[in-house]
C-alpha cells in the first residue's frame, strides 16, 4: 500500500472524521484531485458504508481510532483536516464528556501530529460558536452568545476551545492552522436517524410520518449543500497565505423551519402533517452567515440552491431507505420531482 501511495502525485492528507457525512464527501474530493487520503474515524457517528466505495482505491487507507487517543502516522503528511466530532445535537449530547474531550484532547492530538509532520491543519469549527446570536447575520468578529453551562455547551464550548488551541499553535509558529466555521450543511449520507432537521424531515416525509417541528418553527437556519461546503474547506486549506482568522462557510439563504418543512413536503409524494414538539433548551433562534470574508479571501460562495440540494438529498434517501432493508422505514417512496428521482450522485 505504501509503495502504491508513493507513486501517487498529489498530497498525503489525513481526514479525521472521514467516515462521517461531510468527511466522506471530502475524502471523495481529495482522491478525485489525486491526493492520497488517510481516513481516521472511530465510527461513533459515522459509518464504514460512507467510505465503502473507496476501500479498493489505491490512494485510500482507513484507520479505526478515537482521536482522543495518541495517534502517529508513519508516512509524511502534508495536510490534516479535523472533522472528527459528532455534529447532531442529540448525538453530541448523548455523551457530552466525550464530545468535549474529542474537541479538546482530540484536536490537541491532531495538532501535535500536524506539528510533528509540518502539515497544514484545518479545524472544522461551527456556527455554534456564536450560540444564540444577538447579532444577525453572524460575522466572524462577533464573539457570540453561548450558554456555557447548558446542554449544548459540550459542543459549543468544546469547539471554541479547539479554535483557541488552533490559533495558539498558529501564533506560536508551530502549526499552519486554519479554522472554518461551518453553518448547517446537508446532503446525501446524512444518517437517517441522526436527529438533524434535514434528515429528520426528509425521512419522515418519505415514510409518510408527520414532520416534527420543535417550538414554533419560526426559528431560522441557513442550509449549505455538502459539495459547496467541501469546496470551501479545500479552498481554505490551500489558500496562501494562511488568513490567520476564522472563516464562515455556509449558504446565506435563510429559512424558517416551517418554510423548510413546507418545501420538503412539496417535494415528496405523501402529504404528511406537521406536528409541533417542545423546543430543546438553548436552541438558537436565528442563524445566517455573513460570508464576505470567504468570498474575499477564498473567492468562494455556494452555488447549489436549496431546492436543488434537497432534490439530491431526497433522491439519495429514497434510494437508500429502499436499498437497505435494515434501516427501511414504513413507506420509502420515490420523490415527486423528476429532478429528485434522477439526482442520486454517482458514488454517493
Ligand atoms: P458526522 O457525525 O457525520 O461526522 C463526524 C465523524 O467524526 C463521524 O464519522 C464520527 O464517527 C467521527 N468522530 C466523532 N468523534 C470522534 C472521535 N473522538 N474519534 C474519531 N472519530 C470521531 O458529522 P458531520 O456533519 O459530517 O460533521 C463533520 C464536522 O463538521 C464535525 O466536526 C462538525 O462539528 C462540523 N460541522 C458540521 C456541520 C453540519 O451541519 N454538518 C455544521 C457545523 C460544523
Ligand atoms: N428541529 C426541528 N425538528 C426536528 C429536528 C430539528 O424542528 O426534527 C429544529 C431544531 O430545534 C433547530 C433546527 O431545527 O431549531 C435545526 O436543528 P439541527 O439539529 O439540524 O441543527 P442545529 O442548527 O440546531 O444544531
Amino acid at each position: 500500500m505504501l509503495q502504491v501511495n508513493r507513486r501517487r502525485k498529489g498530497k498525503t492528507v489525513l481526514v479525521a472524521g472521514g467516515a462521517g457525512f461531510v468527511g466522506s464527501h471530502l475524502c471523495d474530493a481529495l482522491l478525485g484531485r489525486g491526493d492520497t487520503v488517510i481516513c481516521v474515524d472511530s465510527y461513533i457517528t459515522g459509518s464504514r458504508d460512507n467510505v465503502r466505495p473507496l476501500m479498493n482505491h489505491p490512494g485510500f487507507r482507513l484507520i479505526e481510532q478515537d482521536v482522543c487517543d495518541f495517534l502517529e502516522i508513519d508516512e509524511p503528511l502534508d495536510q490534516i483536516y479535523n472533522l472528527a466530532c459528532a455534529a447532531s445535537p442529540p448525538q453530541y449530547q448523548a455523551d457530552p464528556v466525550h464530545t468535549m474531550m474529542t474537541c479538546v484532547a482530540g484536536t490537541g492530538n491532531l495538532l501535535a501530529l500536524a506539528e510533528r509532520h509540518g502539515a497544514s491543519f484545518l479545524q472544522a469549527s461551527t456556527s455554534e460558536v456564536y450560540g444564540d446570536p444577538a447579532e444577525h447575520p453572524q460575522r466572524e468578529d462577533y464573539r457570540g452568545n453561548v450558554s456555557c453551562t447548558g446542554p449544548r455547551a459540550c459542543y459549543d464550548e468544546g469547539k471554541r476551545a479547539a479554535e483557541a488551541l488552533c490559533f495558539d499553535m498558529l501564533r506560536g509558529g508551530r502549526v499552519d492552522a486554519r479554522v472554518a466555521r461551518i453553518f448547517n450543511t446537508y446532503g446525501p449520507r446524512m444518517q437517517a436517524n441522526d436527529g438533524r432537521i434535514v434528515s429528520n424531515l426528509v425521512v419522515q416525509a418519505l415514510s409518510g410520518k408527520p414532520l416534527t417541528i420543535y417550538g414554533s418553527g419560526m426559528q431560522t437556519r441557513s442550509f449549505c449543500y455538502v459539495s459547496d461546503l467541501v469546496g470551501g474547506l479545500m479552498a481554505l486549506m490551500n489558500v496562501q497565505p494562511n488568513p490567520g482568522v476564522p472563516v464562515n462557510l455556509g449558504n446565506p439563504g435563510e429559512f424558517t423551519i416551517n418554510e423548510l418543512a413546507q418545501i420538503i413536503r412539496s417535494m415528496v409524494p405523501a402529504r404528511t402533517a406537521l406536528v409541533y414538539r417542545p423546543l430543546p433548551k438553548d436552541d438558537p433562534q436565528r442563524r445566517r452567515p455573513d460570508i464576505s470574508r470567504a468570498t474575499e479571501l477564498l473567492d468562494w460562495q455556494p452555488t447549489v440552491p436549496l431546492a436543488e440540494g434537497l432534490a439530491q438529498t431526497i433522491g439519495w434517501f429514497a434510494a437508500n431507505l429502499t436499498e437497505r432493508p435494515r434501516k427501511r422505514t414504513a413507506a420509502s417512496r420515490r420523490p415527486r420531482s423528476a429532478a429528485a428521482a434522477q439526482a442520486v450522485p454517482a458514488g454517493s
